[in-house]
């Protein structure tokens, strides 16, 4: 039998097991077809995401997956601290956050819900593990345990929740250093594959280098996964963005994530998007700015501090730095639209059957 049609019977007998009901079967298959948005606060339609940054962070802790001890921290506090940032951001016209934070590097599911529901943001976490930074982010499991068992894990938290919550991910994350790809990093490639293919959550890869991008897309494909699949986060570590075109072309999403009020970074960002719009890709393109707060223990308590990102106050810098020159570029409204609204909701729009 095909990959393909075993992809699909499969996918339809799982239907037949949830919904006994004929009619509740072909509903549920033409929204299959469409896909949907999980958030923390569940299931949205795409049309309901609107203006979207699909990289940031809110609170990430860089101690290391297994340290002795961690900062602690009250939610009900911090969300009260950190609500008004993200009540500006909602107040600027941004509807929903992708929060880019793995776990066992601070990913917080309970936190983000209490934000969710008291800045009327939509916030979308994840699952997966993250090899980048010399693979300090990795818990010990990840060194020894198969694809198909990290795989089983992500499934989990997908079918049942995370962390003893409800709250299901929306994307499956995973992080990498330079090529050549690590043994690790291989395996972690291949349970994000099998995890796809079962669930249809898309697959962000925070990658070092271009060359790294281009062996996540072979094996990606070499696992039955469409490149369509895959977000390339960080993306701008290609300078010269040849990259971008070829991955793109494919059917990759390119991340320009890194976005900040530094004129140097400017330049090299709006260099990047002028040549996506002059190769006919801007509708592969997402831009972000990679903000958040890092949660660091200072004289015995929990303190929270903006990371040092070039940004002096998190998600605004693409609204009110970024698009006035992308304007003078040429990059037209419905363009800019384009990219920060149709685009999120293709790249992490989860269907049913993947490959359908
Ligand atoms: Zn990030």
């Amino acid at each position: 039998m095909e990959r393909r049609q075993f992809i699909s019977l499969s996918c339809f007998a799982g239907l037949i097991g949830l919904y006994p009901n004929i009619l509740a079967i072909a509903a549920e298959k033409s929204g299959a077809e469409k896909g949907f948005i999980m958030t923390v606060n569940g299931k949205i339609d795409i049309s309901a995401m609107g203006l979207t940054l699909p990289h940031e962070h809110i609170v990430t802790d860089f101690k290391g997956a297994e340290p002795s001890s961690r900062p602690e921290y009250d939610n009900e506090a911090t969300a009260s601290l950190l609500l008004p940032y993200l009540k500006a951001a909602k107040k600027s016209g941004i509807d929903t956050i992708i929060e880019c934070t793995p776990a066992h590097i601070g990913r917080n599911v309970k936190l983000l819900q209490l934000l969710s529901k008291a800045s009327a943001l939509n916030i979308i976490t994840n699952t997966g593990y993250y090899a980048a930074v010399g693979q300090k982010y990795l818990p010990k499991h990840a060194f020894t345990e198969t694809s198909e068992e990290l795989a089983a894990r992500w499934l989990k938290e997908w079918e049942s929740g995370i962390d003893g919550t409800d709250i299901r991910p929306g994307f499956i994350k995973l992080g990498v250093d330079n090529a050549p790809l690590k043994p690790v990093e291989i395996t972690l490639i291949k349970a994000a594959a099998i995890v796809h293919l079962k669930s249809g959550l898309k697959i962000a890869i925070h990658t070092g280098n271009a060359a790294a991008a281009r062996e996540e897309v072979e094996l990606l494909i070499k696992s039955g996964v469409s490149p369509e699949a895959l977000i390339w986060v960080h993306a701008q570590n290609d300078p010269n963005g040849f990259t971008h075109i070829e991955l793109a072309k494919k059917g990759c999403w390119i991340s320009l994530d890194g976005i900040n009020e530094q004129p140097s970074s400017l330049v090299q960002y709006r260099n990047h998007i002028y040549r996506m719009k002059g190769e006919g890709l801007l509708h592969k393109l997402l831009i972000s700015h990679d903000d958040g707060f890092a949660v660091t223990e200072e004289g015995g308590k929990a303190a929270f501090n903006a990371f040092q990102n070039g940004n002096t106050t998190p998600y605004k810098t693409i609204f009110e730095v970024l698009k006035p020159s992308l304007t003078a570029l040429g990059i037209t409204r419905d363009e800019f639209k384009m990219i920060t609204v149709a685009n999120p909701a293709n790249a992490f729009r989860i269907k049913v059957c993947p490959q359908g």
